[in-house]
């Protein structure tokens, strides 16, 4: 054996269908968990296609090895590609959105309409009259140039509702060159240019290893997501208290020059009874972006109650005296309420607890004093 023949030739085919075999593994493993965590529906389809694709390689390698080459077996490899091919996009879109019935009779349409094609394969050896191996180049074109089209409706309708639009882009890029060179290598060189066998082999493991990728990166991204709501509220998108005075809890005990801001809206009550729970919804979230808008390259902002939220500034070179008055004149300026504000900087002994309590009672003070104001903690 010459290095040579894992390159070109029947071994490189079969070591091409190996590795994509272990790729799909690998694939098959990642969406069955996702799977069995999530109970989506969506998920299962993704596995499904996995499958298919697998048995497609599976019978791909077996027949190769046994050297079978039939026009059924090759029609059944065709289906099984369309099948394969239409599934596993629909997975993808899955993964990102929740499938309507709508999607379900697009893509099911799609293999619908990949065995109307199939038809053909059936009427070419009465319609047309020649030798068998032009017989059997006809039969399949009908299936293979439909991939065509099957690539091009995923490449323009999948990917403005899902994330990885270029990754996905590329995969179905790749997939599009392995049909071209497929095609060319079948129908003007008989199977024996061995450049085309390359891209042919080569090609489908640089697919499914962006498809893997896009699964894996979907994994890592569902992870995140629920990461990111464990840390902080639903409705402003501030940190939590929990995640906030762990946070705070972290920098006091390093000693760190920190200070907490702590703002309470005034008469939030009446304007929730006079506009309505809604409003008042709206108003936090105003509120809540101003802090965040504030905080985000001095500190972190947190929701630490109903309509009490709370920043830590870690930035010692912020004057937080000119600080929370920013803050408080943004709220008064940009929003319809008012809010009261204390603020506390961090000294040596302090607990987060007491230093957080600092502030709240200088907002108390503030309160009691009149409202929309800052009072600094002394
Ligand atoms: P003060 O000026 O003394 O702070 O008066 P206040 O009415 O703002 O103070 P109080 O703490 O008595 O009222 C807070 C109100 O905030 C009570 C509750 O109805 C409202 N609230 C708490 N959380 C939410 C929320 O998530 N959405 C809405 N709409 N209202 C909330
Ligand atoms: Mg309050
Ligand atoms: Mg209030």
């Amino acid at each position: 054996m010459k290095a040579i023949d894992l390159l070109f030739g029947d071994l490189a085919s079969i070591l091409s269908n190996t590795v994509i075999l272990v790729i799909l593994a690998l694939m098959f493993v990642v969406s069955v968990r996702l799977f069995l965590d999530r109970r989506k529906k969506g998920y299962l389809s993704m596995t499904i296609s996995i499958i298919i694709i697998g048995i497609q390689y599976m019978l791909q390698l077996y027949l190769k090895l046994h050297a079978i080459d039939t026009s059924h077996t090759a029609y059944m490899l065709l289906m099984l590609k369309i099948i394969s091919f239409v599934l596993v996009n629909m997975g993808i879109y899955q993964l990102y959105n929740r499938t309507k019935r709508k999607q379900y009779v697009f893509f099911y349409g799609l293999i619908i309409m990949g065995f109307i094609v199939s038809i053909l394969h059936f009427f070419i050896p009465e319609l047309y009259n020649g030798t068998p191996g032009q017989v059997r180049l006809l039969q399949d074109i009908g299936l293979e140039l439909y991939v065509f089209v099957l690539i091009f409706l995923c490449f323009y309708m999948i990917p403005p509702s899902i994330g990885q639009q270029i990754k996905y882009q590329l995969a179905l890029t790749v997939f599009f060159f392995m049909q071209t060179a497929h095609l060319i290598n079948a129908y003007m060189y008989g199977n024996a240019q061995p450049w085309f066998s390359l891209a042919g082999n080569a090609l489908p493991i640089v697919y499914y290893f962006l498809l893997f990728m896009l699964l894996f990166e979907r994994v890592v991204e569902l992870m995140q997501a629920i990461y990111n709501s464990s840390i902080t509220d639903g409705l402003t998108r501030l940190y939590n208290r929990k995640f906030f005075y762990n946070r705070v809890t972290q920098y006091v005990q390093r000693h760190l020059p920190i200070s907490i801001l702590f703002s309470d809206i005034d008469n939030f009550k009446k304007l929730n009874d006079t506009k309505g729970h809604q409003m008042g919804d709206d108003v936090l979230k105003q509120v809540a972006q101003i802090l965040k808008d504030e905080a985000e390259e001095c500190g972190i902002a947190g929701r630490y109650g109903g309509e009490e939220m709370v920043v830590m500034v870690t930035d010692p070179s912020i004057k937080m005296d000119e600080f929370a008055e920013r803050v408080r004149k943004r709220i008064e300026t940009e929003t319809i309420v008012t809010a009261s504000i204390g603020y506390s900087k961090y000294k040596s002994g302090l607990s987060a607890e007491e230093l957080i309590k600092q502030a709240d009672e200088a907002m108390y003070k503030a309160k009691t004093t009149g409202k929309n104001k800052v009072v600094k903690f002394a």
